[in-house]
Order: structure tokens, then sequence, then C-alpha cells
């Protein structure tokens, strides 16, 4: 109920954007479709397009999902079904500027679908090819080889296949004076040393890459595509899974094939070959992995009869140990306007807390007229409707003046603290059978103290930060005492979690009731539990989840290389397994 009635408020907060495409979209998208002739629409399946039988099925061009298809596609037949459409031509998800039009644009189209966890955190799941890395904040930097071990995975094979993504769309940043700020005040208050440019997960402060270029362009991994072999390789656009197909008449259920809905709403059904290696590859993300296995018949029984779901498998781990790492930050007014900055700087502390920042607005001629959501410092605008005023009509009211508001307004910046592997958890369940809603998410955010001690640590290594001379210089009151910051804070973070009085005067409290998302939620197929450590589906066979569904913990500071990475590692891995030193990978 609470996820219902805040969709509808996040769809009036949020549906306020003009998308405006630009004069030279068209020819931008003609020559993208040249190089990139592996891409149809799924409507074209039915003309015969796609009509072969495959090796590999994958469910989801994502951030894991097209690393994975470019990989396999160089020895075998390929088919990637992707939801949403072409990240090509769309300015809001190649330019750093649009970073926040992509996620406050709420249309079925978008390539960004919001939801909101039962907790009240407004939060947000790719719908595009390329994934999260189409509408992410684009900071790149590799999990810790102590991490690789806890998984288990092969050393020498992932530090092969993170500079295979890093070579074709990785680049260091250049580090905006915000971000600078955050780097000399994270010295300053003794989150140090200074590692300099680095991906590597080391303790102190360091520059991370990033997947914008110099001039503030997006890379995503989509373009991971371009390494695939194209003979090999079909990659249908808005084509939606409704669910895989079993023949359940062996001794264990076996997937066979998937059936989708186009473009037009048409439905058609795909098969694998018969050789008996081919595999369906479910690569759909957090919340897409644990829904496609629940509509597919693998789940807890009880909850897939209440949807009448044919049973294939029961398995009571599918969607459970959902977990979210929290964010909360803090927002600062600055004297003048501060340059557009996303992450660029990570501050790691030994007690896994990690210290990042945000600034600016986003000043390009297609972001000035829209709300840009939950990172934007123009929240601070909105938060002047207190939290409880903020009716659908002051919401209106808000839109209807927003483009007369000056810009020197939306002057400022966040510091921003995150949990690194919380020991609070979740799960998800269905909502209905309709592949297209969200299914329902809890993440329980502090709901162990473990967790909320870190918070606590990370807003005082916050406060010490802001009171050092590079924030003092910055901001628009030298005398901004903590409890000043908190409040403001309080009143900018949107969620839909009530206030309580004393939340400047608690830490605790305050982290409880501004906490936000970075958008590493992760979990739903956990390996031993749904999965094997090959990321076989337990108890089926031709089924994989290779995705962040299947992390207990969300690799590194910031995921997104990792889950890339493992897209590369596991197609590496899957050649070599089938063809020995053929595999020539
Ligand atoms: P995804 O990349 O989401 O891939 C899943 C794909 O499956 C999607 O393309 C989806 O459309 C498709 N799909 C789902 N269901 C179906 C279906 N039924 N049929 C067909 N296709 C389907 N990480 C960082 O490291 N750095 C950052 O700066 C950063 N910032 C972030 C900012 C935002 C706003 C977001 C949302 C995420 C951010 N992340 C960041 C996190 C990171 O991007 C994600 O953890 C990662 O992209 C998840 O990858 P995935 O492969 O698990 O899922």
């Amino acid at each position: 109920m609470a996820s219902r009635k805040g969709e509808l408020f996040v769809k009036i907060l949020l549906l306020l954007c003009i998308f405006r495409p630009s004069q030279g979209r068209e020819e931008s998208m003609r020559s993208s479709k040249a190089k990139h002739s592996y891409l149809k629409e799924a409507s074209s399946f039915s003309t015969g397009a796609g009509k072969e039988e495959y090796d590999y099925i994958i469910i989801g061009g994502g951030t894991a999902g097209c690393p994975l298809a470019a990989t396999l596609s160089h020895k075998y037949r390929v088919l990637v079904l992707e939801r949403g459409g072409s990240p090509y031509g769309n300015r809001n998800i190649s330019y750093l500027q649009n970073f926040h039009i992509s996620l406050a644009n709420t249309s079925p189209k978008s390539p960004s679908q919001s939801f909101i966890s039962t907790d009240g955190v407004i939060n947000a799941r790719a719908r595009v090819l390329g994934g999260g890395t189409c509408i992410n904040a684009g900071f790149y930097t590799r999990a810790s080889p102590s991490y690789v071990e806890e998984v288990g995975w092969d050393g020498k094979l992932v530090n092969e296949s993170y500079p295979w993504v890093e070579k074709r769309i990785v680049y260091w940043p250049k580090v905006a004076p915000w971000q600078a700020a955050l780097r000399n005040g994270l010295l300053e208050a003794g989150v140090s040393p200074f590692n300099g440019y680095t991906f590597d997960h080391k303790y102190g402060t360091k520059v991370g890459g990033t997947i914008f270029n110099k001039k503030g362009f997006r890379h995503t991994a989509a373009d991971l595509l371009e390494a695939g072999n194209p003979k090999n390789l079909r990659v249908l656009l808005h084509a939606t899974v409704l669910k895989i197909i079993f023949n359940t008449k062996g001794r264990q259920p076996k997937a066979i094939g998937v059936r989708f809905k186009d473009e037009n709403g048409d439905r058609h059904e795909v098969f694998l070959n018969r050789r008996e290696k081919s595999e369906i590859i479910l690569s759909a993300g957090a919340l897409g992995s644990p829904q496609m296995l629940l509509l597919s018949g693998i789940g807890p029984e009880e909850d897939l009869k209440k949807f009448n779901i044919p049973v294939v498998l029961h398995n009571q781990y599918v969607g459970k140990g959902m977990s979210d790492n929290p964010m909360n930050s803090i927002f600062i007014p600055t004297k003048k306007p501060v340059q557009q900055s996303l992450i660029q700087i990570v501050g790691i502390t030994k007690i896994g807390t990690f210290i990042e920042a945000s600034s600016g607005f986003g000043q390009s001629s297609d972001s000035i007229h829209c709300h840009h959501g939950i990172m934007s410092a123009e929240i601070g605008q909105l938060s002047t409707v207190p939290p409880k005023l903020r009716t659908l009509e002051a919401v209106r009211e808000y839109a209807r003046n927003k483009p007369s508001i000056p810009h020197e307004a939306f002057q400022g910046g966040f510091i921003l603290e995150k949990i690194d592997g919380p020991l609070s958890t979740g799960y998800l369940n269905l909502v209905d059978t309709d592949v297209d809603n969200n299914p329902s998410v809890t993440f329980n955010y502090f709901s162990h103290p473990y967790d909320l001690h870190r918070c606590v640590y990370g807003i005082r290594t916050i406060e010490k930060i802001v009171q050092t001379r590079q924030f003092a210089g910055l901001s628009n009151d030298d005398a901004f005492s903590a409890e000043r910051l908190l409040n403001m804070s309080v009143t900018a973070n949107v969620n839909l979690i009530p206030k309580h009085t004393n939340d400047t005067a608690s830490v605790e409290q305050f982290c409880k009731d501004t906490v936000i998302t970075i958008w590493h939620y992760h979990g739903g197929c956990h390996v031993g539990k749904v999965v094997d450590r090959h990321y076989r589906v337990l108890g089926v066979t031709r089924l994989r989840v290779i995705d962040g569904s299947t992390y207990t913990n969300s690799p590194g500071t910031n995921p997104q290389a990792t889950v890339m990475m493992m897209g590369r590692y596991m197609g590496v891995k899957i050649l070599r397994e089938r063809l020995g030193r053929a595999a020539g990978v």
C-alpha cells in the first residue's frame, strides 16, 4: 500500500520532464545503426530475422549481460533479449549533465524504471540496453582482492577481465573543484593516505575511474557488444521476457526456451538448439532475475500458488537476502554556483563506511526545466515545502514555478556516506504476474545495529570534513553548525519516511529518517541458495544467473566494474569449460 501511494507521489513529483531531441539525433542514430548491425527491434523476430535456435539466450542486455554476450559470441550463436531500447542517440543517457533527467523521467519508455521499497525509499532500476551503466553516476572502481577470494573467483582471470572492460570504456576523470575539496577534506579529516588515481580498493582516499570521457560523454556496457562477433550475435530491443520455458519430463526440469513480447505486445517463443551444453542465462539484475525465476515457476511454492504459477521447482530462497547499501547525505549550500560533478573521489574507511560526493545542477538546456530527482542540489528547493506539507498540489505548484527560480538558488552539493556489506537484509515478492510491474522489495535498512553504528561514524566523519578549510571556503555561511547542516539535510532528503523532532539531536535518528539509496541493491539469487558457485540454478539444468542478484555483498565501493568484469569472466569460463584450449580466450 505504502509502495503504491508512494509510486503515485513520485510519478507526479518526477513526471515533469520534457524530452527535447537534439538536431543531430537522427543523424547519430543512423550512423549507430550501421555500426551496431546486431541490434534489431523485437518485432523483427517474427519476420524471420531471428527465427533460428541459439546456443545461448541471455535475458537482459545489462551491465553483466552485454560483456557476457560479446564474449560467448566469439564461438557460439547468442541471442540477447532486452526489454528496453537502444542507448544510442539518447542525450539523457549520453551526457553527464543530463544524469538526473533519466532518473526523473517516469514514463513507460524511460531508460529508468522507478520503484519504492516498502521501507519508503525512492529507487530506480534500468530499462535499456546497457542496463545500469546507462543511468548510473559512472564511478568505476574494482573490488578488493579479499572480496575476489571470498567469492571464490580465479584471481588471474579476474585480473585479465577487468582490463578487458577498462581498455574499452573507462577513463580517468578531470577532478572537479567540489571533488578536489572532498579529497583534501577527507585527508584533513584523517581518511588517509592519498592513493592517487587507482582502480584498486585501498584504505584511504583515492580518485577512481569513470565511464564518462573527458567531454562528459558516457560509455556503457552496450559498447562492449562491439567486442563480440556480429555474425553470431543478435540483440533484440524492446523484447520483454515473460517466462522461461522448461521441459519437465526428465529427472530435473530443463530450460529449453523463453517466451517474450515485442514492442507491439505480440508474443513469441525462442528455443535453444539441441546441443547438450546450450544454456539460458538470466542477467536481468537484482530485481529482474528473482522476479523472472518466480514468474517461471522457481521459488517458494506457497508464493507461486498464490498467483496460480505452475511450480517447476520449490526453492524458498528465491527473492531472499535482498540488500541495499544505505546512503545518507549532507547537503551543503555554497556561496557561488559549483561545477556539476558526479562521483570521482572516494574515502575508504576501515570500519566499512565509504564517503563520496556530488555537486551542482545540470545547466544544460535539456535539463533546466525539469526536476532532477533525489540526487540533485535543487531538492534543497523542493525542501522549502516541509515534508508533511508536500501535498500533490504543493508539488505541482513547485513544478509550475520552477522555471522562474534563479539558477543561484540551485547552488551546493552533497557529501554522502554509504555502508559496505549491510547486515540488514530483506526480501522480494511478486505483487502480480505482470513482468512490467515492479515486484515488492523490502530492504529493512538499519535493522541491524552495526549498520546504524557505521552510519553514525560516516556522518561524524562528514561533519569533520565540512569543518575543514576546504569546505568553509565554499559554503555560504562560515558558521554552519553540524546541527544546522543536519537540519537542512533532513528537509532536503526526499524519501517517504516520517521525520522525528529529534532528527538532528540524534544522529541515529537522522540516519534512519534520511536514508536514501546509492542504487547498489543486490541479492535475491544467492550463491549456495539459488545458484551454485558456477552460477547454475540449483535443481534445474541449462539455466544460470549471472548478475548482481547473485551477490551477498556489493563489490568494491561501487559495483559496476565488478558486474561488467563478471560478465566477461563468466563468458571466458564458459567457453573454456566447453572448448578447453580451443576457446582461444
Ligand atoms: P542491470 O544493469 O540493471 O541489467 C539488467 C537488464 O535486464 C536491464 O537492462 C533490464 O532492462 C533487463 N531486464 C530486466 N527484466 C527483463 C525482462 N523481463 N526481459 C528482458 N530484459 C529484462 N555503480 C557504480 O559502480 N558506480 C556508480 O556511479 C553507480 N551509480 C548508480 C546510479 C544509479 C542511478 C543506478 C541505478 C545504479 C548505479 N550504480 C553504480 C550501480 C550499478 O549501475 C548496478 O549495480 C549495475 O548496473 C547492475 O548491473 P546488473 O547487470 O545486475 O543489472
